[in-house]
């Protein structure tokens, strides 16, 4: 097989125009290509009259080893390489302890997934229930007010991402092409076939459920078991090495070999580490406000005349300003067509996030628009990121008026410091509801500087981003870990606790869904190889 990259059409081009530019491409007959795919499409839309679209095809010909010497200095074509998976062990028949992995968000669900294909039978302890009875305690915040502590957007079957867009991309380092089995397992659990080759790649919230929900029943199937509503509250470690596990403060399991893809937002479970002694230290992260416009805005600013057109979608954004307080400030989890979703797990605070459907055809975009932070911001303790979250998740909590709203503004009100009475045209869409006030009360002084230089000059790249009309809510505080469970590179074990694997973002180690899925694969391949050492020949 053949892979061409950069290979440029008009958006409109017909369906014919595609094997005419690969025969072109190769200087070959029709009769000398056997056939061929679409490995990426993406687009270029900065000339928005001439909006590109940018294929990598894989082509198979009869003349393939003349056609590579042939083209052996263009360096748009080359062999196509072998991404399929490949497995780096498998369990023999001796009895074994059964690997533990800790949460069912994308990084253990993967790490499962894995450890049960290569017959190591993981079994899974979530704190939060399964996906169906999940997402009713979900909407049960969003319609009724009601936050379930062990039952919500972030804790459950699933993990963090499962009520999201479901954006599939990351800028990971992939050289074993991972993130290609992420895919691949995602699709055979029924997301669209789509996913494989358009560059920007998202699922949507409805379909993520029922795909969660097979890929469980096949870790299953290969042995492994889920259980759910089994948080741990406690770790056993002797001598530096993991000997076993306390689940809902009760039943004690054993194992070596323990996987913690606990999330982010585990803030107990990060203190019960802390105290037990396992290396943890502060990192950086971002806090911020959500904005919405109408998506008919973002549409038109970033595709002009193509907006609207099926093959790009509702568009997105990526946005960043360098403040003059010396503060980054830059748009985080664009949610195209979406809705700004209540994403606290805590009683008492309130954060916000996005999701979206498959078809993204809600009236807003959103996106977060956030500030980094550093541990010189919260110096002192490593858990201390922890307490500057929950202090401005119960700041925003107060300005909502103690009842799940999100406190809100208008963004030409947020500009000129003055508290917002009414909306104007656009509506917010996260549920319970937005109370208006002014947000400037509910981030430090300089995140609130650094957004409001950074609005007008994302206006300069987006016409129509600071318009008066759009909302902002808050707050945005979960945007990543604000700790990191340190690991070694190689073995990928805890720094100072042997058997325990700190994976995904709540190690932080991962900031996606995708990127927490290639760590999970990983990181059951560090234990499976691990525990086939000890295993006799
Ligand atoms: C609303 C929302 C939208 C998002 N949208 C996107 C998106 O479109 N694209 C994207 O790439 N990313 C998105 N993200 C981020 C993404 O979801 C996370 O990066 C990803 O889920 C991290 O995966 P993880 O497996 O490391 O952790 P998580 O998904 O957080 O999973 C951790 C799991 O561990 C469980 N757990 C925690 N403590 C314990 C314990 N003590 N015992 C047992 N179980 C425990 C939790 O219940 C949870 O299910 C979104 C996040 C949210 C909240």
């Amino acid at each position: 097989m053949l892979r061409i990259t950069d290979l440029q059409l008009p958006l409109n081009h017909s369906e014919s125009a595609l094997k005419t530019a690969v025969l072109d491409q190769l200087g070959i007959t029709e009769n000398e290509l056997i056939g061929f795919s679409v490995f990426r499409r993406g687009y270029d839309a900065r000339k928005k009259n001439a909006i590109t679209l940018i294929y990598t095809i894989d082509a198979d010909t009869t003349i393939n080893s003349e056609l590579q010497r042939r083209h052996s200095n263009r360096p748009n074509i080359s062999e196509t390489p072998d991404t399929r998976y490949q497995y780096v062990a498998h369990a023999n028949n001796q009895a074994f302890e059964r690997p533990i992995v800790i949460g069912f968000g994308p990084c253990g669900l993967f790490a499962a997934l894995l450890l049960a294909e290569m017959g190591f039978r993981p079994i899974v302890l979530e704190r939060g229930k399964a996906v169906r009875e999940r997402t009713k305690d979900t909407w049960g915040l969003w319609r009724k007010r009601k936050l379930q502590p062990e039952s919500n957007v972030q804790f459950g079957e699933g993990g963090a991402g499962t009520f999201s867009d479901g954006k599939l991309y990351s800028q990971i380092k992939d050289p074993k092409h991972y993130g290609r089995k992420v895919l691949t397992e995602f699709v055979k659990a029924g997301a669209p076939d789509e996913i494989m080759y358009v560059s920007k790649p998202h699922i949507g919230t409805f379909r993520l459920v029922k795909m969660i929900e097979e890929m469980r029943a096949a870790i299953e199937k290969l042995g492994g078991e889920i259980r759910f509503q089994q948080k741990v509250t406690d770790i056993d470690i002797h001598n530096g090495q993991v000997q076993g596990l306390y689940v809902n403060e009760g039943e004690y399991l054993q194992s070596k070999h323990v996987v913690l893809a606990i999330g982010h937002s585990a803030r107990d479970t990060f203190k019960m580490l802390y105290e037990r002694g396992v290396y943890i230290e502060a990192k950086a992260f971002s806090i911020g406000f959500r904005v919405e416009h109408p998506q008919s805005v973002i549409d038109k600013a970033r595709f002009g005349p193509n907006a609207g057109n099926e093959i790009l979608g509702a568009a997105d954004y990526k946005l960043v300003h360098h403040a003059q307080n010396g503060r980054s400030v830059y748009s985080f989890c664009m949610c195209p067509g979406g809705t700004v979703v209540a994403a606290t797990s805590e009683p008492g605070r309130v954060v916000t996030n996005g999701m979206s459907q498959y078809s993204r055809n809600e009236r807003n975009a959103n996106s977060a628009i956030v500030v980094g932070v550093t541990p010189e911001d919260y110096p002192g303790h490593p858990l201390a990121g922890i307490a500057l979250q929950r202090s401005l998740e119960e700041r925003a909590y107060a300005l909502g008026g103690n009842n799940y709203n999100a406190p809100g503004q208008l963004i030409g009100d947020f500009l000129s410091g003055k508290a917002s009475t009414s909306l104007g045209k656009v509506e917010p869409s996260y549920k319970p509801g937005v109370t208006l006030c002014d947000l400037a009360q509910a981030l430090p002084e300089y995140a609130i500087n650094a957004i409001r230089e950074a609005l007008p000059a994302f206006d300069k790249k987006i016409k129509g981003f600071a318009m008066s009309d759009g909302i902002l809510t808050g707050v945005e505080t979960r945007t990543s870990s604000p700790i990191r469970i340190k690991r070694h590179n190689d073995s990928l074990q805890s720094l100072n606790t042997l058997g325990l694997y700190p994976a995904g973002e709540g190690a932080g180690y991962a900031g996606g869904i995708l990127s927490a899925a290639v760590d999970g694969i990983k990181i059951a391949e560090a234990v499976a190889l691990n525990i086939q050492s000890k295993q006799t020949p």
